[in-house]
């Protein structure tokens, strides 16, 4: 059986919702050391800006946990208002007690449960977390991962496996553990008080086809909403072709209200990639919108210049660097779809099915481009400046095209 997204319970992180009626939440996290009140800040309001409704910060040490309230006020000096999610291992249940105004500013707490203490010391270290998150009306993820799940429990389902007849595979009773981790571990923060929508789950794998069944899973045996990643994805084209074939195959059945690409930055690379990664899968899939999307061909031997790659790179550009402005302005601006075509045997088709598109000379064809709006040809730009015209002409559309919203 798979659940249905809708009919997952919602619940409040400041606020944004998760789960219910609510929109798949995109979020992110930073990489800066959050005891460095302004990279950390900094870092936060630039995934915010690219579009992530909540970001998650490491709280590991004692400084990361007392420059918590710190970042929380630079951010409102910034006017940077998204919910700050803190990630705790180890030593949370000590760092949000010893950190009151940590636990306060925090909009929601992760917790590993397999990380949150060995032996006697897991069950009141854990209660002890949600305990806290009781006391601040915060809600929490029980944040399950392959790479830290649960050994006590591993180790006991694979002993009680071994003595069944017909045992199964070492990765069914991995997949199993991981299930049962997020599950028990939620219905125990239940037990110690915490509502029941104030709980999300993940249950995070490295590996897509483990991803999808335990996802799979977990959508049939609770109503808690599902925050969805592939952990450790990997580093450019690998990380994101592994997030989106895993994520997708769920999210078309419906599963996952909350989604985090975890892609491993390039050298000096920019960490708000994951968030428009996530803000692209999510569109590509027609689930939400966030930015007009170019539509461009790969160019063949038909057109030997790149003259409509860097110009189909340049509008992407554009629209991602007006977006932000037109969201405030324009109604539906985000659902606009724009063609830029190499030569004429698929040009003026793909264009004439954009909202406005251009189709670039080939080589050997005159040496004009054809713009098509809403179906219909209204131009045709030459000479040099066929970049920066077109460019006027997706402004003019907008403008002409988009209900102005009322401003308050
Ligand atoms: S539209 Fe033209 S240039 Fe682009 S891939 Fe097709 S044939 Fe090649």
């Amino acid at each position: 059986m798979v659940r249905n997204r809708h009919t997952s319970l919602p619940v409040r992180v400041a606020g944004v919702t998760i789960g219910g009626q609510a929109p798949i939440v995109v979020q992110s996290m930073t990489n800066t050391d959050t005891a460095e009140v302004e990279s950390t800040a900094r870092q936060v309001q630039q995934l915010a800006a690219a579009g992530s409704e909540l970001v998650r910060i490491t709280v590991n040490t004692a400084a990361a946990a007392a420059a918590v309230p710190h970042i929380g006020e630079r951010l409102q000096q910034l006017r940077c208002t998204v919910p700050l999610i803190g990630d705790f291992h180890f030593n949370g249940h000590k760092l949000l007690q010893e950190h009151p105004a940590c636990a306060e500013v925090l909009a929601k707490y992760r917790i590993n449960p397999g990380n949150v203490g060995r032996g006697s010391k897991r069950d009141p270290q854990f209660a002890e977390m949600i305990e806290i998150a009781c006391r601040n009306n915060k809600p929490v993820r029980i944040g399950v991962n392959w790479g830290s799940l649960d050994q006590d429990l591993l180790l006991r389902l694979m002993d009680e496996n071994s003595r069944k007849s017909e045992p199964s595979s070492a990765q069914e009773v991995m997949r199993d553990a991981i299930v049962r981790s997020a599950l028990d571990s939620a219905e125990r923060a239940v037990e110690l008080g915490l509502p029941r929508d104030r709980i999300v789950l993940s249950a995070k794998v490295s590996a897509v086809q483990d991803l999808v069944a335990v996802y799979t899973e977990l959508a049939s045996r609770c109503t808690f909403p599902l925050h969805l990643g592939l952990t450790e994805a990997g580093m450019g084209s690998k990380g994101i072709v592994a997030s989106a074939a895993a994520m997708a195959i769920l999210l078309q059945q419906g599963i996952g209200d909350t989604i985090r690409v975890s892609l491993t930055p390039e050298p000096d690379g920019d960490r708000t990639r994951e968030v428009i990664v996530a803000q692209e899968l999510l569109q590509t899939m027609g689930l939400r919108s966030f930015t007009p999307l170019v539509t461009a061909c790969p160019g063949c031997g038909r057109t030997t210049s790149t003259y409509f790659q860097t110009l189909a790179d340049r509008i992407q550009r554009h629209l991602r660097e007006r977006m932000p402005g037109w969201r405030s302005v324009y109604d539906g601006v985000e659902d606009m779809t724009v063609a830029v075509m190499g030569c004429v045997v698929n040009g003026p088709g793909e264009s004439k099915r954009a909202n406005i598109g251009i189709s670039l000379p080939g080589t050997g064809e005159r040496p004009v481009a054809p713009v098509y709006e809403d179906g219909a040809k209204t131009v045709t730009l030459k000479g040099e400046r066929i970049a920066e015209e077109f460019q006027d002409l997706v402004e003019q559309y907008v403008a002409r095209t988009y209900t102005r919203r009322v401003q308050s």
